[in-house]
C-alpha cells in the first residue's frame, strides 16, 4: 500500500512531538480522552435534533485497555466515528487552517509553544508511541477504515471491519529509554491517576479494566485476582464542586483539558451566582497572547452549558471585546437546551450573566493590578493593547470601564504607572497630565520637545503603542486633569512674565520668521520662538487635534488616510543657528535664508522620525555648508 505524505507544515510539527522536547508526555492521554469526548457529543447534538435518534446515555463510554505483554494501549469509543475521508482531512494534517507559521528556529526549538498554539491533540500519541493505528466507523456508514502511522514518514488508509461505530486508537507503546519510562503507560495504577488527574469531569464514563485481589469463592484467606471493569472519572464538572475543595493545579488541568491554551492561566475566576440569575462559570486569564489574537481569524467566546450540557463552544455575546482574551465557561439552568444563536442573543438572562461577568472581570484585573503588579504586568503585556483599543472603539463609550486597567510607561518611575498613580504625585501647580509619542521609550526620551517639562519637575508619560494616542484623546481628561502632547504648542507651561518676554521675542523677529514661513509654504502653517527648546536649535510643534504621531499612524494604515498635522516650527532664539540666519536676512541674502530654513525644517522632520520629502537634496545643501 502506497504511503501517503503529511502536509510539510505537520511533518515538522510531528517531527518535533516524536523527538518531544515537551515534557509532560502523559497529557497525550488527555488528548485522546477529550477527542473521544467530543465525538460522543457530537452523537449527542445528531440526537438532540432528529428525533429518531435516542441517546441513550448508557451506550456511550470510552474505554481505556492497556496489553503489557503485546505492549498496547487502546483508547475507545462510542462516538460519531470517522469517514475515510474524514481520517485523511482530520489526521492527515495538523493545524488544518494550514496557518502554522514558524515565526524562527528560536520559536522551534520550544516546542511546547508551537504545540500549545494549535493545540495539535492527537499528534501527541506519538510522543508515547512508535506506531499509531486508527481503526473508525462512522454513524451511518458499515464500513470501516483503518488509519496507521508510525510517525513523520507517512500514513497509510485502507478498508478494515469494525463491529459498531466509534473509533479505536492503539498505541504500540515506545520501548523504555534511558531517559523515559514508557512502560508506566502500560501500568493500571499510573493509568487510573493520569486520568483522574486530567478528565475526572468527562461528562461520559471512562472505563478501565482494573485487576484487584478478590477472596476465592468458599474461602476466606485465599486470594485469585480478578478483572473488574470500572469507570474511572467522576463525572462531576469541575465547576459545580466546591472552591474550598479545587486548588490551583486543577483549574489549571481543566484549562488545559479544555484547550483554552497551553500557558499556564494567570488567574482564574471561579463565580457561583445565585441571584438575579444563577449560573456557575469558571473563568481565566491567560499570560500569552495567542498567536491569531490580533488578528480577524480570531473568535472571542466562553462556552455556554446549559445544566452541564455544552449548548455552544464559543458564545460571543458573554464578552465585551475588550475582554476578548478571557477563556472559559459557563453553566445555567436558566437557559433552555434547544435555544437558537439568533434566541439567545435576545435572551434577558444571558445578558445579565453577560453583564456579571464584564464586573467580575474587571474587578479581578483591579485586584491583580493591585496585589500581583508583576503579574498584572505580564498580562499587560499580552493584551494591553486590547484594553486600550476598547478605550478608543464605541467612541470611547467604555472608557470609564477600562481607565484604571492602563498602565504606561513613566519619565520620572522609568516602569509602567497608572492613571491614578501619575496624578498622585502630580505637583499642585502641573495643570496637565504630560505625555509624549513615539516610536519607543529611547526615542521619546531624545525628543527635544520634552525638555521643558521634564525639567520642570514634571513626569511625562511614554506612549510607544501605536493605539495609545488615540486612546488618551478619547479619554481626554483623567480626574479632572487633561491629556496634553509635550509637542502640542501651548503646554500651559509659562508664567506672565516669561508670555511678555517670549511676546517681545516674536515681535522683534517677525519680519525673518515670516520669511522663513515663505519659504516653507504648505509644509508648516507658522514659524515661531520656541519657549521649550534649551539646548536644540528646532522642533516641531502641533496646532490642534491631531498630532504628528497620529499623523504617522494614519498614513501608514491600509487604506491609508491622506491627513496631515498643523505643524509648527519652533526655533530657538538662543542658539547659534539662530545669529546665522539672523544674518543672512539682515544681508538680504535670501539664497542662504532659503538654505539655512530647509535645512533646519529637515533637521526638525527627522527628529520627529518623519521622513525628508527629498533626502539627496538635504544632503547636497549639507554639502553646500560645508564648502
Ligand atoms: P483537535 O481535537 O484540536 O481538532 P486533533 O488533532 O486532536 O485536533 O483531532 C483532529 C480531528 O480528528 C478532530 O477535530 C476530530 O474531528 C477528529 N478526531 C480525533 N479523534 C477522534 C475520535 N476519537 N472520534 C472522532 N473523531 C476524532
Amino acid at each position: 500500500m502506497a504511503k501517503k505524505q503529511f502536509q510539510a507544515e505537520s511533518k515538522r510539527l510531528l517531527d518535533m512531538m516524536i523527538h518531544s522536547i515537551y515534557t509532560q508526555k502523559e497529557i497525550f492521554l488527555r488528548e485522546l480522552i477529550s477527542n473521544s469526548s467530543d465525538a460522543i457529543d457530537k452523537m449527542y447534538y445528531k440526537a438532540l435534533s432528529d428525533d429518531s435518534l435516542v441517546f441513550n446515555q448508557g451506550d456511550y463510554f470510552i474505554k481505556i485497555k492497556a496489553d503489557k505483554a503485546n505492549r498496547t494501549l487502546t483508547i475507545s469509543d462510542t462516538g460519531i466515528g470517522m469517514t475515510q475521508e474524514e481520517l485523511e482531512n482530520n489526521l492527515g494534517v495538523i493545524a488544518k487552517s494550514g496557518s502554522l507559521a514558524f515565526k524562527n528556529e528560536n520559536e522551534l526549538k520550544d516546542g511546547h509553544n508551537i504545540i500549545g498554539q494549535f493545540g495539535v491533540g492527537f499528534y501527541s500519541a506519538f510522543m508515547v508511541a512508535d506506531v499509531v493505528t486508527v481503526t473508525s466507523r462512522a454513524f451511518g456508514s458499515e464500513e470501516a477504515f483503518k488509519w496507521e502511522s508510525e510517525g513523520a514518514d507517512g500514513y497509510t488508509i485502507e478498508p478494515a471491519h469494525k463491529d459498531t461505530v466509534g473509533t479505536e486508537i492503539v498505541l504500540k507503546i515506545k520501548p523504555n529509554t534511558e531517559d523515559d519510562q514508557y512502560d508506566e503507560y502500560l501500568d493500571e495504577y499510573r493509568l487510573r491517576s493520569i486520568i483522574k488527574k486530567y478528565s475526572d469531569f468527562i461528562r461520559y464514563p471512562i472505563k478501565m479494566d482494573v485487576t484487584t485481589q478478590k477472596a476465592k469463592e468458599g474461602t476466606e484467606n485465599e486470594f485469585e485476582e480478578v478483572v473488574e471493569e470500572q469507570t474511572i472519572n467522576s463525572m462531576v464538572p469541575i465547576w459545580r464542586k466546591n472552591k474550598s475543595e479545587l486548588k490551583d493545579e486543577d483549574y489549571e488541568n481543566f484549562y488545559h483539558e479544555k484547550r483554552y491554551g497551553f500557558d499556564k492561566p494567570l488567574s482564574h475566576i471561579h463565580i457561583k451566582a445565585d441571584g438575579a440569575v444563577v449560573y456557575n462559570a469558571i473563568l481565566f486569564i491567560p499570560e500569552n497572547t495567542p498567536f491569531d489574537y490580533y488578528t480577524k481569524e480570531y473568535e472571542k467566546g466562553l462556552e455556554l452549558y446549559s445544566n452541564g450540557v455544552l449548548i455552544m463552544n464559543k458564545c460571543g455575546d458573554l464578552l465585551p471585546d475588550y475582554f476578548s482574551f478571557v477563556k472559559g465557561m459557563v453553566d445555567s439552568e436558566d437557559l433552555s437546551l434547544n435555544i437558537s444563536r439568533e434566541m439567545l442573543q435576545h435572551d434577558r438572562q444571558l445578558k445579565l450573566i453577560a453583564k456579571n461577568i464584564q464586573s467580575k472581570i474587571k474587578s479581578q484585573l483591579q485586584t491583580l493590578l493591585k496585589d500581583e503588579r508583576e503579574k498584572y504586568e505580564k498580562f499587560y503585556k499580552s493584551f494591553g493593547r486590547q484594553l486600550k483599543f476598547g478605550v478608543y472603539n464605541d467612541y470611547g463609550m467604555h472608557k470609564e470601564v477600562l481607565q484604571d486597567l492602563l498602565l504606561f510607561y513613566s519619565s520620572k518611575e522609568k516602569k509602567l504607572v497608572t492613571l491614578d498613580e501619575y496624578i498622585s504625585r502630580m505637583p499642585e501647580e502641573q495643570k496637565y497630565i504630560y505625555y509624549a509619542a513615539g516610536e519607543s521609550v529611547e526615542r521619546i526620551e531624545k525628543l527635544p520637545q520634552i525638555e521643558v517639562v521634564t525639567d520642570k519637575g514634571y513626569e511625562v508619560l511614554y506612549l510607544t503603542d501605536d493605539i495609545d494616542e488615540f486612546a488618551v484623546k478619547m479619554i481626554q481628561s483623567y480626574k479632572e486633569k487633561e491629556f496634553k502632547s509635550v509637542s502640542s504648542g501651548d503646554l500651559g507651561l509659562e508664567s506672565d512674565n516669561d508670555k511678555e518676554q517670549s511676546d517681545s521675542e516674536e515681535n522683534a523677529n517677525k519680519e525673518l520668521f515670516e520669511a522663513m514661513q515663505g519659504v516653507l509654504a504648505g509644509k508648516v502653517s507658522k514659524v515661531k520662538a520656541s519657549k521649550r527648546l534649551k539646548s536644540h536649535p528646532v522642533c516641531l510643534s502641533t496646532e490642534g487635534e491631531l498630532t504628528i504621531e497620529m499623523e504617522k499612524i494614519l498614513k501608514s494604515m491600509p487604506n491609508g488616510q491622506d491627513v496631515q498635522a498643523d505643524k509648527v516650527l519652533e526655533i530657538n532664539v538662543n542658539h547659534e543657528v539662530f545669529k546665522s540666519l539672523k544674518d543672512a536676512k539682515d544681508a538680504s541674502n535670501q539664497e542662504k535664508l532659503e538654505l539655512y530654513t530647509n535645512l533646519l525644517y529637515n533637521q526638525a522632520l527627522l527628529i520627529e522620525g518623519l521622513p525628508v520629502s527629498d533626502p539627496v537634496e538635504f544632503t547636497n545643501n549639507i554639502c553646500k555648508i560645508m564648502v
